[in-house]
């Protein structure tokens, strides 16, 4: 990488520390020429393949427009959006895999999406998943009372105690 100040190829290392757990390593370079110092930073790329079997890597932008479709309407902010596509990627990263197949990037939207809104998720679960009848709805639905009345099950708990 080229100096940011002179344009000069070569680099040598003063420091290099891992960040973010060790998934990323940040260096402090010093210009062999001017001797002035920058910083790279060198991160694991997360891959996804597609079903064609090309690789690209992972977009938090992807996951935000996939899931905005499903969201139109819905009282959802770009800040809400934003935050599940970064709860997407921790939890994809936290799996410890480089590599993982596009279906499985809707996998791990849905959990976040339901929390935020469930029409959206409904409606996402629904493309995703191809529901084909009204069955499918309701199976769906019946799984989505069932998660909410146990979460608010688990709040009075909380409060109680
Ligand atoms: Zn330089």
């Amino acid at each position: 990488m080229r100096c940011p100040f002179c344009r000069h190829a070569d680099s040598r290392v003063v420091d290099s520390r891992e960040v973010d757990e060790g998934q990323a390593i940040r260096r402090r370079r010093s210009c062999s020429k001017c001797g002035r110092r920058f910083t790279t930073s060198e991160q694991m790329v997360l891959a996804v393949v597609k079903r064609s079997g090309v690789t690209e890597q992972f977009s938090r932008d992807k996951v935000v427009r996939g899931v905005r479709r499903a969201c139109q309407g819905r009282p959802v902010d770009d800040d809400a959006l934003q935050q599940l596509a970064q709860r997407v990627e921790e939890s994809i990263r936290a799996t410890g895999v480089a590599e993982i197949p596009s279906h499985e990037v809707g996998l791990a939207i849905l959990g976040p999406l339901r929390e935020l809104d469930e029409v959206a998720y409904l409606r996402f679960a629904s493309v995703y998943r191809s529901f084909s009848s009204i069955e499918d709805f309701e199976k769906e639905i019946a799984d989505l009372r069932q998660a909410m009345a146990e979460s608010a099950a688990q709040d009075d708990g909380e409060q109680d105690s």
